[in-house]
């Protein structure tokens, strides 16, 4: 029985005042941390505010994510933060390979890229969070499952079997992120039972423990019909999670999938 993951991607939102209104929020919602010992739950902030936001989190039960990470571990790359920094924040935590960095910041981001990311963060003892997803172009030329493929390979290539058992796996549908349309449970279920069988080919059984969450336009109400696909073992948040409400209904949905 895997347990569902719900994170919520901030972006380049809030400031450090409703940053910690959003947690509070969150916290007086989840009431316990009980819930969070059935469902992981994990916030991802900006990274100038991982570390007052961790202040915030103690004792809550919730995790702290980044949103990206540079695969070296220091030196002349102004700018960057390297996975030591991460986890020296607070962080168990990191996004990598997000669409938008894929498809949309600076210099875009490349599958060799992501996948010196993903070891980088792995061998500092954080979990990555690897996003993959087709464009709509891709879906509508019928590529959908073949870019899977790519995108998933191409980020685990040479990943130990120790990083393996704790990666996770977002399908993020570039179409569906910050767009309001979401995949269909059957879409979103297709996807993440071809990942899941991929994944088998690369780590054996461990795909059957191996977290995969669905993020696209994710909402309170129509997360209990993705979160109760076979597959689907929770969500990555963006929108939905800067408003507390809509993310305590969301952890809920997943929690329903447990408690069934
Ligand atoms: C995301 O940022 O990963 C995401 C899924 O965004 P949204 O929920 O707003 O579509």
């Amino acid at each position: 029985m895997r347990k569902p993951f719900v994170a919520g991607n901030w972006k380049m939102n809030l400031d450090l005042v409703r940053a910690r209104e959003l947690v509070a929020g969150i916290r007086g919602g989840l009431g316990t941390d009980a819930d969070c010992r059935r469902v992981d739950v994990a916030v991802c902030p900006p990274s100038v505010y991982l570390f007052p936001v961790a202040n915030e989190l103690v004792g809550s039960g919730i995790a702290l994510g980044a949103q990206d990470v540079y695969p070296e571990p220091k030196g002349a790359f102004t700018g960057e933060v390297s996975a030591e920094m991460i986890k020296d924040a607070g962080a168990q935590y990191v996004i990598i390979g997000h669409s938008e960095r894929r498809h949309t910041i600076g210099h875009l981001e490349d599958d060799r890229m992501i996948n010196l990311k993903v070891k980088a963060a792995g061998a500092a003892g954080l979990t990555p969070i690897l996003c993959v997803g087709e464009t709509i172009g891709e879906r509508k030329r019928g590529q959908t499952l073949e870019v899977l493929t790519f995108q998933l390979v191409a980020g685990m290539t040479g990943v130990s079997a120790e990083i393996a058992e704790r990666i996770v796996i977002a399908y993020e549908p570039v179409w569906a992120i910050g767009t309001g349309e979401v995949a269909t449970p059957d879409q979103a279920q297709e996807a993440h039972a071809h990942l899941r069988g991929e994944l088998r080919k690369l780590v054996g059984d461990q795909a059957d423990q191996t977290r995969i969450q669905y993020g696209g336009s994710v909402k309170p109400d129509n997360a209990a019909d993705l979160f109760g696909q076979p597959d689907v073992d929770g969500g990555l948040i963006g929108g939905a999670s800067l408003k507390a409400d809509d993310f305590v209904a969301i952890i809920s949905a997943a929690l329903a999938t447990v408690q069934r």
